[in-house]
């Protein structure tokens, strides 16, 4: 690493790791392994953060990185398809990020939804240069293109007008479309509308 900070040490933080004892030690001796990094746990994040040091210095020394996961295989926690929502967080539909700028409830503060869609947009770089690499062969098996739709109803109605009055003229959320024609809306999400006027 160059003239950066040691490498850490892997041992136990409190006690023996070979025989439990808290304050005592079996005298084993357990092997030290020197690493640049260690990642806790194989889910997006420590993958992710590990493939990018690991692509650093790549002429030179690579990093010696270890990775500890818990349980039998990776991405089996949040990362897992079939424990998150699987959309892209690019703030094209989530209402969180658009919040009423003040409690007058006059306007839209956008400000959060650009940093997380400008943060999707380096996401996107990201795997558009692992593909440039042939980390990654096939994008279509974990990223697709979709609409996203905001639903409003009762009191929802204003904040979403409000929302898309602020959204319309960023280029970041171009070509975003406001309605309040049933009958659109009903070609789109029939489920929902039939649930919100059916109270
Ligand atoms: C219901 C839900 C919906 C979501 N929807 C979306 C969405 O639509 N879009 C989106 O972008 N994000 C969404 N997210 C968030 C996204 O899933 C997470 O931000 C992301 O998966 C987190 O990745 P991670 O690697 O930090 O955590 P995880 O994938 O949970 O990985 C952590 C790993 O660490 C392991 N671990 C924990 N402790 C230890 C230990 N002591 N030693 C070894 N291993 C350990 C765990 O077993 C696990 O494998 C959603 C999350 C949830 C819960």
């Amino acid at each position: 690493m160059g003239g950066g900070p040691p490498p850490a040490r892997i041992e136990s933080g409190c006690g023996c790791m070979c025989c439990g004892n808290l304050y005592t030690c079996c005298g084993s001796s357990v092997p030290v392994e020197e690493v640049d990094v260690v990642l806790i746990g194989a889910g997006s994040m420590s993958i992710t953060v590990g493939l990018m040091l690991a692509q650093l210095n790549k002429n030179n020394k690579r990093y010696k990185i270890k990775c500890f996961e818990r349980l039998d295989a990776v991405a089996k926690e949040s990362t897992n398809g079939w424990n998150n929502a699987g959309t892209g967080h690019a703030a094209l539909c989530e209402p969180n990020y658009t919040p009423f700028a003040d409690s007058s409830e006059q306007s839209v503060n956008i400000s959060k939804a650009v940093t997380v869609n400008e943060n999707f947009q380096l996401s996107r770089q990201y795997w558009a240069h692992l593909v440039k690499e042939g980390l990654i062969n096939d994008p279509n098996t974990f990223i697709n293109v979709t609409p996203h739709i905001t639903f409003g109803v009762g009191d929802q109605l204003d904040w979403a007008q409000k929302r898309y009055d602020a959204l319309k003229d960023h280029a970041l959320f171009e070509g975003i479309e406001h309605t309040t024609d049933h009958k659109k809306n009903e070609g789109v999400v029939p489920a929902y509308v039939q649930r919100a006027t059916c109270g």
